[in-house]
């Protein structure tokens, strides 16, 4: 059966970004969207758009009977769930396909498995991916705890196993914290999670982070289209992502692409997801996968020129992968900014109407957003209005394209992150990609005092 009409459960620039993709494959679109983004640009170029509730995203983009509803009502025989709201929600893809829905995404129950860290590092280590040195699974008992602390040594990271967006972990320098500190964890994991389960790794002085996408075909195949260096986050959120990493060699890519690649054929990996690393002293050590789209896949699309949306579309219709991994080939450097409606050194988000605004342009620059004059960004979501993403035959060459784009860039009515850019794009530890991911905060912290 073939994909004839789409329907994009999210909103924003992604929801734009799988809209392009479907159209450019023939594919009608549908939209949904909340009361506060009537006047939303995925709306406005969807095929047919749906009403799917009041602003709040729990009455509306996790509202998972109004988005069935609305898949009925107009006809659609596939669904995309972008990143973030429902992509990773297992059983909202169980249901999508109970209503003869094509899921456009992972296996339920690949989704299910990698979504509790405690069995998503089980099973990475089954599949011969490298750990963090840590508990083999959940620990309650503090003696036990205290024994695997002192096995794989201080410092230690007590994460919860339903974890995410960097909340519930704790990290622990002496014995005499640990027990206490495993009980905070748990109880904040509880109140945020609803489930007190924690394990122990070991804590990485000044990591990287490297991510390498996969893409399977569900009938084991499965291929890897190179890393990303995410490095530059703060509060565990990415600001800057960049492909290649400054510091992966091509042996290195293609001796750790490989391992990634056979574990995702082994499990019978369908569609895409991300392998996500940290890396430290020429190590890889696995942290977690994401079951779906990330919000930087647009810099390996730069390097590969394979479009990841497609691919995605073309898996769940039943359709093989449309290159092999020979077919692959790693050309230039691409750098993505993600710009917030905020203000550029505190971070408060700054919502409200856009006055005006101009997007770069020129030679290998990409900008993915669906901002324009007289938009008013609501309060009520994320609060990435853009992506800006630039390519170069060179890292250098990258850098000056992209420190130009930025300059080019006006959004009025609305702080943004462009500022922070700018400057990111004039240190120099920035630009010979000497960075850890405590490099931003610290970076943030001096630049304050
Ligand atoms: P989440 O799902 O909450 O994002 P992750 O396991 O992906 O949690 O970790 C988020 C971030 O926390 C990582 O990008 C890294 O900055 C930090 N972190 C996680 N594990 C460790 C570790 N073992 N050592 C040092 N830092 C870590």
């Amino acid at each position: 059966m073939a994909i004839s009409r789409l329907l994009i459960a999210n909103r924003g620039e992604i929801a734009l970004r799988i809209h392009r993709a479907a159209h450019e494959m023939g594919i009608e679109t549908v939209a949904v969207h909340s009361t506060a983004d009537a006047d939303a640009m995925h709306v406005r170029l969807a095929d047919h758009a749906v009403c799917i509730g009041p602003p709040p995203a729990s009455e509306s983009y996790l509202n998972t009977a109004a988005i069935i509803a609305a898949a009925e009502i107009s006809g659609a025989d596939a669904l995309h769930p972008g990143y973030g709201f429902m992509s990773e929600n297992a059983q909202f893809a169980e249901i999508v396909e109970a209503h003869g829905i094509v899921w456009i995404g992972p296996k339920p129950e690949h989704i299910r498995t990698m979504g509790d860290k405690v069995e998503a590092k089980r099973t990475a280590g089954a599949l011969g991916l490298p750990l963090v040195p840590g508990s083999d699974g959940a620990v309650s008992d503090p003696a036990e705890a205290a024994r695997i602390a002192e096995e794989i040594g201080y410092p230690v990271i007590i994460k919860a196993a339903s974890g995410g967006g960097g909340r519930g972990m704790k990290v622990c320098n002496s014995a005499d914290q640990l027990e206490t500190l495993m009980k905070q964890a748990g109880s904040e994991a509880k109140a945020a999670f609803g489930d007190d389960t924690v394990y122990l790794e070991k804590y990485l002085g000044n990591p990287r982070h490297i991510e390498f996408q996969v893409f399977g075909d569900g009938k084991g195949n499965a291929i890897h289209l190179g890393e990303r260096d995410c490095s530059l986050q703060r509060r565990h959120q990415k600001v800057l992502e960049e492909a290649p990493s400054p510091v992966i060699s091509p042996e290195e890519r293609a001796r750790m692409g490989g391992i990634v690649a056979k574990a995702m054929a082994d499990m019978g990996y369908r569609g895409a997801g991300t392998i996500e690393f940290l890396w430290e002293n020429g190590e890889f050590y696995f942290i977690e996968m994401n079951t779906r789209l990330q919000v930087e896949h647009p810099v390996t699309e730069a390097i590969t020129g394979v479009d990841l949306v497609r691919e995605q579309i073309r898996i769940a219709d039943g359709k093989p992968l449309s290159v092999s991994q020979d077919e692959i080939e790693f050309k230039g450097h691409a750098i993505e900014c993600r710009i917030n409606a905020e203000d550029p050194w505190t971070f408060a988000p700054s919502p409200g109407l856009v006055t005006a605004y101009h997007a770069p342009g020129g030679m290998h620059v990409r900008v993915d957003s669906g901002l324009y004059a007289g938009y008013r960004i609501p309060p009520y979501y994320d609060s990435m209005i853009a992506k800006l993403i630039v390519y170069g035959r060179t890292r250098e060459g990258c850098i000056m394209r992209l420190r130009r784009a930025l300059e080019e860039m006006v959004v009025e009515g609305v702080k943004t992150s462009i500022p922070l850019h700018q400057a990111l794009l004039h240190q120099p530890d920035v630009l010979n990609g000497s960075y850890s991911i405590k490099w931003l905060e610290e970076w943030l912290a001096a630049r304050e005092a």
